[in-house]
């Protein structure tokens, strides 16, 4: 398998299995994801995720998450760059003011 974000996790600590595993028993297996509606997500977790990208794996920067809303929120934070860019060219479609009426 190949992750593009390899070196991220090889920065994972030496006790990351025993830590992943107290985020998941503290947060009852449930993903901790909270929708714009305010409603939690709450499916099977199978994956921490660290609330802000880094080096902090502090258990209150940890929480257990499923699969598909990290995916989501990975492949968010891998584009953002990205998506920044694609802003800059993409122009809004204006209709010329001759054309109208
Ligand atoms: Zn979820």
């Amino acid at each position: 398998m190949v992750w593009q974000s390899s070196t991220r996790r090889a920065r994972l600590p030496r006790n990351w299995a025993r830590l992943r595993a107290r985020v998941l028993r503290r947060d009852n297996y449930q993903c901790q994801e909270r929708f714009s509606t305010g409603e939690m997500c709450a499916a099977p977790a199978t994956d921490v995720d660290h609330i802000a990208p880094g080096d902090d794996h502090s258990m209150a920067n940890l929480r257990a998450l499923c699969a598909w809303c990290h995916r989501q929120k990975s492949s968010s934070e891998g584009g953002h760059a990205a998506a920044l860019t694609r802003v800059c060219t993409e122009r809004p479609k204006q209709t010329h003011p001759a054309l109208e009426g």
